[in-house]
């Protein structure tokens, strides 16, 4: 049963950057950052999750929604709304493959809300983890539905204890443009790649740590975003595939297929799905993603 009101909780509004994560990290992990709330209200209401005695806004920290060139990388702040992103005229002329990507998340009235952050961050959406009824693996509980379940949209590659597959569209699009994100905390700031930011059961944050800014290093003088969905209008990706060539090289990237994106040269992804490892529902998504892959590579 699912009961739609909200528990109460504390709320601020921090100002600047240190007061988000000295809050967060005194109230631990009973404390949420708030961006754009799309993802983290349902999530209130639903109480799939422990409902936080404390939220944090971070919109009304100034200067995090903004996309600049800095030489020849692009800076985008972690509040920055999805819609911006995609309209941005730094984005448009040197990695329109970005926009591509943000124009086939969710629809514009969530895209009007959300952030960039809020993406990155956003919990997986199996559909036994977004009930409260179920204490899998990734809750802290004894066992994954997934196999013994309905997987028909479940991983395909890299399942350890979780067979659910990352759901954030930018994280595919930036891992294949080599991003790094800097984390602010209390114990101050470092940058991570993006490749090394997911880990099966969620991210590499730590306490009190939240995303300001994403670096894309290099334009690409070649870029594509690809995306295989059910539903014509808005949906996650069944599979979605990045491809981004610099002067370093070729990156793909593979989103909808494991709990974190697959990546590497677009040898080494092709290789991977070669020898996937699909669930008793989902071998069809294999040659999805085989395609999908191939079309981004085109
Ligand atoms: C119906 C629907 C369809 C969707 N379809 C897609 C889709 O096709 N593709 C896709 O990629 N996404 C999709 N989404 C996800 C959507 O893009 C996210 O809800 C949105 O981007 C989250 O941004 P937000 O600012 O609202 O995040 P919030 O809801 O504010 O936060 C989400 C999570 O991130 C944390 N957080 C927020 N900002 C930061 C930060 N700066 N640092 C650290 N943690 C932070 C919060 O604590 C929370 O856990 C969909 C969502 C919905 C509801
Ligand atoms: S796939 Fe992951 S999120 Fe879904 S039930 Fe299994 S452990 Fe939980």
């Amino acid at each position: 049963m699912s009961l739609r009101y909200i528990t109460r909780f504390a709320h601020y509004d921090a100002k600047t950057v240190e007061e988000a994560t000295a809050l967060l990290n005194k109230y631990g992990e009973k404390a949420k950052p708030i961006a754009g709330g799309t993802a983290l209200m349902d999530i209130l209401k639903k109480k799939y999750l422990p409902t936080p005695e404390a939220i944090v806004n971070l919109k009304t920290i100034p200067g995090l929604d903004q996309v600049t060139e800095d030489g020849g990388a692009i800076k985008i702040g972690a509040l920055t709304k999805l819609v911006d992103l995609a309209e941005s005229s730094v984005i448009k002329s040197k990695c329109p493959m970005i926009a591509d990507a943000v124009n086939l998340i969710s629809s514009p009235q969530l895209r009007n809300m959300g952030t960039v952050g809020g993406n990155l961050c956003q919990q997986v959406r199996c559909w036994y983890y977004v009930k409260a009824d179920f204490f899998c693996y990734r809750k802290g509980g004894p066992v994954c539905y997934q196999p013994g379940g309905d997987n028909r949209y479940g991983a395909i590659l890299q399942q350890k204890v979780c067979n659910a597959v990352i759901a954030s569209d930018l994280a595919t699009t930036f891992t294949a443009l080599n991003a790094s994100l800097k984390v602010e905390g209390p114990g101050g700031s470092r940058d991570v790649p993006i490749k090394d930011f997911y880990v099966t059961l969620g991210n590499t944050l730590k306490q009190g740590e939240i995303i300001t800014w994403i670096t894309i290093p290099e334009a690409p003088s070649k870029g594509s975003f690809k995306k295989f969905k059910i539903r014509k209008t808005w949906d996650f990706a069944v599979a979605s595939a990045a491809v981004a060539t610099t002067s370093k090289g070729t990156i793909a990237a593979l989103g909808g297929v494991a709990p974190v994106v697959v990546s590497g040269t677009p040898d080494e992804v092709t290789s991977a799905l070669g020898s996937a490892t699909p669930l008793s529902m989902n071998k069809y998504k294999v040659q999805i993603a085989k395609t999908i892959l191939k079309e981004a590579m085109a």
